[in-house]
């Protein structure tokens, strides 16, 4: 069972990070984990509008295994909308690993975990540090950004 971690109180730095994820990444991602399955899924995501994650790539040459996705980072460069990961675990937990958060630590500010059964609450966000952090899921790049503080992703 997924536990939350306590939560760091530090306020988000905005004009950087992502506070929005829309809906079709996000079942784009939970799709891709479970036709995956019962490997992993890795990809990277975009932003196609100021904080709002609206665009998911899969990289050519990333490789899936049972124990974990491989990022093939060093192709993301040049791109500088590309803000974070994607990935499954197969086993459904959606705290990150001990790799996960070297990986986190590395690069990238903005990081999904997706847990199986991958339905549409199956998932977690973090920062570059690992500590859960609010991802609200928006209709589109374009929709009304949320309050910064909205823990509820679905805003129901
Ligand atoms: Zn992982």
């Amino acid at each position: 069972m997924f536990r939350p971690q306590r939560r760091n109180e530090r306020p988000p730095r905005l004009g950087e990070s992502p506070i929005a994820i829309t809906r079709s990444v996000l079942d784009s991602a939970l799709a891709s984990a479970r036709s995956s399955y019962p490997n992993e899924f890795g990809g990277v995501l975009r932003v196609t509008a100021p904080r709002v994650i609206g665009e998911l790539l899969l990289l050519p040459g990333t490789t899936s295994g049972r124990r974990h996705a491989n990022f093939q980072l060093y192709m993301l460069h040049a791109d500088l909308a590309v803000v974070g990961t994607v990935h499954s675990h197969p086993s459904g937990a959606l705290h990150p690993s001990e790799p996960d958060l070297r990986l986190f630590r590395g690069w990238g500010r903005r990081h999904v975990i997706l847990g199986a059964p991958f339905t549409a609450d199956c998932w977690r966000s973090y920062d570059g540090n690992g500590r859960p952090v609010p991802l609200t899921v928006v209709a589109s790049a374009n929709a009304p950004l949320p309050e910064p503080d909205s823990s509820d992703p679905d805003g129901a």
